[in-house]
């Protein structure tokens, strides 16, 4: 009986994933491998939306009880701020936002969105306000139309336009023989990184959400590819409340609130320009980075 239950489980689990529109298929077979399921509460209520501010209430967090992850976190994303999180790989920083749309439970404290807990509403209505740009897009074997619309399936033609439109991508997609019928993926026409994120970026647009997180890419964009996704993200990012998992400090310079994460917690919060004058860990980080992008210049030359 077992054997017979343990597939169905892993196969109900996996429609109600692919059923909540998740942000991507790579969070999905990761979930698949690694994460036991969250639940709703029984008869739990829908989310009630009102201006979109997230809060991390003493959050402590840890995959497997032999190591803690995030040791109580606390910040507030005022309604269409931008809140951006630095610090070194393992810090916590994509820990923030896998427990912000609830892939895990916190282990202690409460993430909150609008005054309601995560844990207290439906997991469907928490991720339908939620749009993720999320590190590597993964395309799926289809139309470019398939995967833009894949973010709300009855989006009519013109919002994906104007969606693909406001990514920087149209006329891209515009200037290929087959159009938003092109196929993508394995076995289609091979997307560029940059591209990639821009259907990403589209995507998340489509689905309307009060808050997105932008998970930003380690894998390397050239300068100026970077530097035109980043533009995208900060017009898209207007009027929302924004989470940026950032990876470059060039992405956090214009955010309303930058936290530092170390061994998952918080050892700086301010902005950019507090932070320099603070001369802590930040303003190493932002010297460091300086000195390597005056290095590229002067190799480059
Ligand atoms: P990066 O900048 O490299 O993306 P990060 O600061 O975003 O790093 P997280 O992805 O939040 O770091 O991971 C924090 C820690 O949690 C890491 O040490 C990582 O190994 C661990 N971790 C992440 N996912 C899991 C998981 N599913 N199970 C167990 N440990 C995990």
């Amino acid at each position: 009986l077992l054997q017979l239950f343990i597939p169905l489980n892993f196969l109900g689990m996996v429609y109600r994933q692919i059923k909540y529109s998740l942000a991507d298929m790579d969070l999905i077979f990761k979930l698949m491998e690694e994460q036991p399921e969250v639940q709703d509460r029984p008869n739990a209520p829908a989310l009630v939306l009102k201006a979109g501010e997230v809060q991390f209430s003493h959050v402590g967090f840890s995959y497997v009880p032999e190591r803690q992850i995030l040791r109580d976190v606390n910040f507030t994303i005022r309604p269409g701020q931008k809140l951006a999180v630095v610090g070194h790989s393992g810090a916590g920083k994509s820990t923030l936002s896998r427990l912000l749309f609830r892939f895990y439970d916190v282990t202690s404290g409460a993430v909150l969105v609008d005054g309601q807990d995560v844990q207290a509403v439906t997991q469907e209505s928490l991720r339908q306000v939620i749009g993720v740009v999320p590190q590597d897009t993964v395309l799926f074997n289809n139309t470019i139309y398939y995967n833009l619309a894949y973010g709300r399936p009855e989006a009519s033609q013109e919002e994906i336009e104007a969606a693909a439109g406001m990514a920087h991508i149209r006329q891209f997609i515009e200037s290929l023989p087959q159009g938003y019928q092109t196929l993508v993926g394995e076995r289609g026409l091979k997307l560029s990184g940059g591209e990639k994120q821009r259907i990403a970026i589209a995507r998340a647009i489509l689905k309307r959400p009060r808050i997105l997180v932008f998970d930003e890419a380690t894998s390397s964009l050239d300068t100026q590819t970077e530097q035109a996704i980043l533009e995208t993200m900060q017009e898209v990012a207007e009027n929302h409340t924004t989470l940026v998992i950032a990876h470059r400090l060039s992405t956090v310079v214009d955010a309303d609130q930058i936290l530092v994460m170390d061994e998952g917690r918080i050892i700086e919060q301010g902005t950019h320009r507090q932070l320099l004058t603070q001369g802590g860990v930040y303003r190493d980080m932002w010297l460091l980075q300086q000195e390597e992008r005056q290095m590229q210049l002067e190799q480059a030359e």
